[in-house]
């Protein structure tokens, strides 16, 4: 794809779990579908609403909650701002009462056996995450839209270009590692400068920074909700809460008044590697376990990777003493720069590329951003995104029972640690001596994903997801 245009904040969304293929893109298109159509026709003369999934989405969609995602975008929630403690009640009421409050104003007959069809035969050819939408109105007129949930939120309606293509031409454009990182050296300026003036020149300082701050904050919200949290995670898995619980045995975590408090804490502890280590997997945890239970998180680049990133940046946080918004924000910027990279040149799709494509790029993402504050140079940090993409090739995704949990939720510890791993290793030596640069890596990250069998691409039909035997899923 060659654009030069997208913005960290289209990497970075604000959403509800599990799944930003699944969950927040076809959410996110169906409220777009509702802005277009009401330029047609008004949406009050609707008498009846479709959709239609077809490869990826109907093979994984019960298990990511793409229905529900679907019935939410029709009543044009906002998965931003969603009450998520009212989410379960709302689609309650939709089921038993076969009504919607279409578009959030219109009460019309729905019945989610009827109205969300899951096509298992039908091949996709444009992409694997393809759905149809469809109105009925009053006067018996149709009106329908083809999209594609690309990956990470983002979505394309059938023969339109994507958002990210109409977006005005930054200062910095950059469409691969080599021309950022000749942007970087020869303006004598870091990636994250490079990027924050890119942003800045799409909104102003202000708003780039606030939008940084809201981030971290919901990032902060999400592990706080994780740690608070007992039982099993919802699907019938009977996964249980984990983070929550390493959290209670090591610090009675309920006792503290906000997240804060435990972080200031915890920044005054001398702990063993085993021990730092084992903090980085519980907000890894935290993050993935609130994803599945249909949480607020942040997609960084996707949902089921959306734990690899904060986890990262709290251990730069907690046990590297960088701490101030200024880190913060550098992090953000080079994370998503990178993130970015991986869109423009191969997928951040695991229907596209397995999960090489989710926690490999966010794994890389990770690496980058912590590497820049760190103090690295522009190639040492992406020298550090190539390590973390390299060990992560050939990843393949294969959810048990098509829910974000096994082995989603561990994998992102794991993507974590490599990541840390990944930005010692390319912080101890000079880049120059690396035989393998990022755009390699991101070359042959896409050229896997093409070689690899449709069973390993967020299907539910290879790998784990047939190996362990679930009596209840
Ligand atoms: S296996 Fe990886 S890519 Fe697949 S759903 Fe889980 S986290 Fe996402």
């Amino acid at each position: 794809m060659k654009i030069s245009r997208i913005s960290i904040f289209d990497i970075f969304k604000i959403g509800v779990g599990p799944s930003s293929s699944h969950t927040l893109g076809p959410w996110r298109a169906v409220r777009s579908f509702l802005q277009d159509s009401q330029k047609i026709k008004s949406l009050a003369d609707v008498v009846s609403v479709e959709c239609c999934l077809f490869g990826s989405l109907a093979f994984t969609g019960k298990g990511h909650q793409t229905d529900k995602a679907i019935i939410l975008g029709f009543l044009d929630l906002d998965p931003e701002t969603v009450e998520i403690d009212k989410i379960e009640h709302i689609l309650n009421d939709v089921e038993s009462h076969k009504k919607i409050l279409f578009a959030g104003k219109y009460n019309i007959n729905f019945d989610i056996a009827k109205n969300i069809i899951f096509d298992f035969k039908t091949p996709t050819d444009y992409h694997p995450n393809t759905f149809d939408l469809k109105l009925v109105y009053n006067n018996g007129e149709k009106h329908t839209a083809r999209y594609y949930s690309t990956g990470g939120g983002f979505f394309e309606l059938h023969g339109q270009a994507s958002a990210a293509t109409i977006k005005p031409m930054p200062p910095h454009p950059a469409q691969n590692a080599k021309e950022l990182l000749a942007l970087s050296v020869n303006q004598n300026k870091s990636i994250a400068e490079l990027v924050f003036e890119n942003e800045s020149f799409w909104t102003s300082p202000e708003q780039v920074t606030q939008r940084i701050e809201k981030l971290w904050d919901t990032i902060k919200d999400c592990i706080h909700r994780g740690f608070l949290s007992t039982g099993t995670l919802p699907g019938g898995l009977n996964v249980k809460y984990r983070a929550g619980e390493i959290a209670r045995r090591q610090y009675d975590y309920p006792r503290f008044n906000s997240f804060d408090e435990f972080l200031n804490l915890l920044r005054g502890e001398q702990l063993k590697y085993s021990e730092v280590s084992g903090w980085v997997s519980a907000f890894a945890l935290a993050v993935n376990e609130i994803n599945a239970s249909m949480g607020r998180i942040v997609t960084s680049p996707t949902n089921g990777a959306a734990g690899v990133i904060p986890a990262v940046l709290l251990y730069a946080y907690c046990f590297e003493n960088k701490i101030s918004q200024q880190n913060i924000c550098d992090f953000f910027c080079t994370a998503g720069e990178v993130g970015t990279l991986f869109v423009k040149e191969a997928t951040i799709s695991a229907a596209q590329g397995g999960c090489q494509a989710e926690i490999g790029v966010s794994s890389a993402m990770a690496a980058a951003g912590l590497t820049q504050i760190m103090g690295g140079t522009a190639a040492q940090v992406l020298e550090a995104a190539e390590i973390a993409m390299e060990h992560h090739l050939g990843l393949t995704c294969d959810p048990v029972g098509g829910l974000v949990q096994v082995p989603c939720i561990e994998r992102n510890a794991m993507g974590a640690c490599k990541a840390i791993t990944a930005s010692q290793l390319a912080l101890t030596r000079d880049p120059r001596d690396s035989l393998v640069d990022l755009d390699d890596v991101i070359e042959s990250m896409w050229n896997t994903a093409k070689d690899m069998n449709d069973k390993y691409k967020e299907t539910s039909r290879g790998g784990l997801a047939l190996s362990v035997t679930c009596r209840e899923c």
